[in-house]
């Protein structure tokens, strides 16, 4: 059966980059200038419709309007938790596939949770993405869209977005490129200029990605997700560790410390019985011991096709004072918007979409 699609052939204006942008109003015969202010207007102003470039011409308004797609996404669903500080969306792409995008409101911080691909190949057992399976990857124009979309929303009360986690849908290291192009568009100092430092990459461990990453000295943090500290239980929940094991990736780890003198985070989802004892706790430490790291952990958040239950409070506790006491800095990090199936792909399953 053929899918449903709105496609069009017009480009995504976030799909370009400013030289790729220039390019266009040259064969215009429009002078450069005029390409930077689309691009401040795109990323300072936050506009996303041609008739608000009221600094244009408007004949050039006409003209952006015919050749660009200023927005990709259709909002599905937006759910707000009940204690208003986590809210979600549902996007719906072009051609229908869906992907989430979270805001997070704590203290200062406005945190954004964006996806980097829809579904993802990976197929985490206790993940929600990962059991719906790989649909595609996002354009770096489609990330940027994320960030931009709530940008705008913030921008309203005065707010900006402070952090970006690509912790959504998807593996990041599964679609480098757009990924690594999308930071670089945020991050123009013409543009929005959000600070590498601002960024965060969490991924599964695949290791060229990692020894990319590695080579060009980013100051975007990268976080692995480990979730279990011998190869047998890592593989047995993320597959991917079967190619990628534990010896390798740790290398990989040290070697992103020794190149980068950044400190690495490391993920661990506590599920009752499987990975959340203490001697869980001591297995991790002795992996990690010596390494510029700090080690993040969350309480699994039930998804439907795995059985594996969340840890308790009390057992949270001792995983992370047992680390602690190892020498290992630990955080627990709340199960924030849980009312709202904000644990990454939940909402999209529930909708029906991306099936
Ligand atoms: N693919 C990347 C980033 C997206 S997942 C990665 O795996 O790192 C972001 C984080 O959420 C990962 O640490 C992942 O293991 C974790 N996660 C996925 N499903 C979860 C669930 N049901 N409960 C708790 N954490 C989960
Ligand atoms: Fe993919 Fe990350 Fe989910 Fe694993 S945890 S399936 S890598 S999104």
């Amino acid at each position: 059966m053929m899918r449903k699609t709105n496609e069009t052939n017009q480009p995504l204006i976030f799909d370009l980059d400013l030289p790729e942008l220039e390019a266009f109003f040259a064969e215009w015969g429009e002078p450069a200038f005029r390409a930077k202010q689309v691009w401040q207007g795109v990323y300072q102003q936050l506009w996303n419709s041609p008739e608000q470039f009221t600094n244009l011409p408007k004949s050039l308004r006409e003209r952006l309007s015919k050749a660009f797609r200023f927005n990709a996404f259709t909002a599905e669903r937006t759910l707000q938790s009940s204690d208003q500080q986590t809210e979600k969306i549902l996007f719906r792409l072009p051609d229908n596939y869906a992907i989430e995008t979270v805001l997070m409101k704590y203290d200062i911080r406005r945190t954004l949770c964006i996806s980097s691909q829809s579904g993802c190949a990976m197929g985490c057992v206790f993940c929600a993405t990962g059991q719906m399976g790989f649909k595609r990857n996002l354009t770096s124009g489609e990330i940027v869209e994320q960030v931009l979309h709530y940008a705008r929303v913030l921008a309203a009360s005065d707010e900006r977005v402070t952090n970006v986690v690509l912790m959504g849908m998807g593996e990041p290291f599964h679609n480098y490129a757009a990924v690594m192009q999308a930071i670089d568009r945020l991050n123009h100092p013409q543009g929005m200029n959000l600070g590498e430092r601002r960024f965060t990459i969490s991924t599964v461990g695949l290791i060229p990605g990692i020894r990319k990453f590695t080579a060009e000295k980013r100051q975007v943090n990268l976080a692995i997700s480990l979730h279990a500290a011998n190869n047998e239980l890592r593989a047995s929940l993320l597959p991917s560790n079967v190619r990628y094991p534990l010896e390798d990736l740790m290398q990989a780890c040290k070697d992103y410390v020794d190149a980068t003198r950044r400190r690495i985070t490391f993920e661990w989802a506590l599920i009752q019985d499987v990975n959340d004892t203490t001697q869980h706790a001591r297995e991790l430490a002795g992996l990690v011991r010596g390494m510029l790291c700090h080690v993040n952990v969350i309480a699994l958040n039930p998804t439907k096709k795995y059985s594996g239950k969340s840890t308790t409070r009390e057992r949270a506790k001792a995983f992370r004072d047992t680390l602690e006491k190892a020498g290992i800095p630990c955080t627990i990090r709340l199960r924030r918007g849980i009312d709202i199936q904000a644990g990454c792909g939940q909402l999209a399953t529930e909708a029906g979409l991306n099936q």
